[in-house]
């Protein structure tokens, strides 16, 4: 039982209702937080800006987050993850990115688009053997849709799978894969039937490392530079047919609403960025002098302070509705699109914002103002782009205005 079960346990827990301000939290989901946050300021916060500079992956830290039960946080207690729910997963996502947003999408790849659909689609026994040893930060997970020729047309997936006696033979190149070195499983989106086009597209499950299976090199990024990021090169690599995930041709579906429930986990990643920039710009307003004066007295520092805690909360709220909408089995397809767009372009703005506040200091990685500029940006690409997250919202727009 993870520490954060334990500690729930213990808590009375409240009945969950609709969210309207922090105040109606739930008492757990309190707790969640002040413990995610405890977390993040004690053991993420010291060592991101080294993590970042030196490209290291924070194994430590990934494992003492799966000893609080944050790497299978969505999952149930019998099969050794955490019970918790999407609300919960949107807050502890914005604590851990607010201390590292590396560790944040390294949690968030995991839990959502790894395990996610394994729990959803999943027969008992993938479950045993792929959920259950991946909840505790030991073994972690990777989703391979991308790859080189198409991101957002995931559905022009060229990567095949072909069944020959009892395995798919895998052939194709997935990029840009999340985790791709340190994964030990993966679930790959490779065409069964290309002539089905995006709907002969199946979900296979993949053990790393496996032969017929390259890594390319790890991306150097502009941001989140202690996840890796990887190409998956598949040559006549084999796995079991059993491992594929529902039905074939199921597979298009399946990336689709694992993303859509993904895109909570980032709105909260960007979330915890912009926390993080505002943090910064308050403490550092507070200290600075400049014409006499604290920085947080000038009317127009001011100005800027007011505009990034509003759209910070306002995005909050958003990413909360959504995650909230998804626990009660309504849809929440458009409304996570939202929350998406509108805290990875938050974080965008406050990370900004707080450099210009900062001044010069707010140039030099002294500071970590500038890690988290170059961390918010990859909030508006993957999972969907902004501009993925415009047509998602507009084509529900249109369909529930029957235009
Ligand atoms: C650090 C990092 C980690 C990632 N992790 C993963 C992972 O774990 N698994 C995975 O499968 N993928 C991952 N990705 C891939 C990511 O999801 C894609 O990069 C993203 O979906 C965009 O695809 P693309 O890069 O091919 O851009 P493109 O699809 O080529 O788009 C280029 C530009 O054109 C715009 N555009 C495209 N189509 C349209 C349209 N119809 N209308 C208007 N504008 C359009 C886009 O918004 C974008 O601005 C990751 C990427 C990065 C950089």
């Amino acid at each position: 039982m993870s520490l954060i079960t334990r500690t729930l346990q213990k808590a009375c827990l409240l009945k969950q209702r609709g969210i309207a301000s922090l105040a109606a939290l739930p008492e757990t989901h309190q707790m969640l937080q002040k413990t995610c946050r405890d977390f993040a300021d004690a053991e993420l916060k010291p060592v991101a800006a080294k993590h970042d500079r030196e490209h290291l992956y924070p194994a430590e830290q990934i494992l003492k987050m799966g000893e609080l039960g944050l790497m299978g946080l969505m999952v149930p207690e019998e099969l050794g993850g955490t019970g918790l729910d999407y609300v919960a997963y949107a807050i502890a996502m914005e604590e851990i990115s607010r201390g590292c947003a590396s560790a944040g999408v390294i949690m968030s790849v995991n839990n959502s688009l790894y395990l996610g659909p394994i729990m959803k689609w999943g027969t008992q026994e993938q479950k045993e053997k792929w959920v259950r040893p991946f909840t505790a930060g030991k073994k972690i997970g990777c989703f391979a849709l991308s790859e080189p020729g198409n991101g957002s047309d995931a559905g022009a997936a060229s990567t095949t799978a072909t069944l020959e006696d009892n395995n798919f033979v895998i052939n194709g190149t997935k990029q840009w894969i999340t985790n791709g070195f340190e994964s030990e499983a993966g679930i790959v989106f490779a065409t069964t039937n290309k002539a089905l086009k995006h709907k002969g597209i199946s979900a296979i499950i993949i053990p790393k490392p496996v032969d017929g299976l390259d890594l390319g090199k790890n991306e150097d990024k502009l941001g989140i530079r202690a996840s890796s990021t990887r190409a998956l090169m598949f040559d006549n690599c084999k796995v079991p047919k059993e491992n594929i995930l529902g039905e074939p041709g199921l597979g298009f579906k399946i990336a689709m609403m694992s993303l859509d429930s993904g895109r909570i986990g980032i709105a909260g990643q960007a979330l915890g960025i912009a926390q993080a920039s505002l943090e910064v710009a308050l403490d550092y307003s507070s200290k600075r002098l400049s014409f006499g004066n604290q920085l947080y007295k000038h009317q127009i520092i001011q100005s800027k302070l007011a505009t990034m805690a509003t759209r910070l909360d306002a995005a909050r709220l958003l990413t909360w509705r959504a995650a909230w909408l998804k626990d009660n089995h309504q849809p929440f397809t458009k409304e996570a699109a939202m929350a998406k767009l509108a805290a990875s372009e938050a974080a965008t703005y406050l990370s900004h914002q707080c450099i210009q506040i900062l001044g010069g200091m707010g140039y030099v990685s002294d500071m970590p103002a500038e890690r988290h500029y170059r961390d918010a940006r990859i909030t508006e690409i993957y999972e969907g782009t902004s501009e993925i997250q415009k047509l998602v919202i507009a084509g529900n727009l249109i369909k529930e205005y029957g235009l």
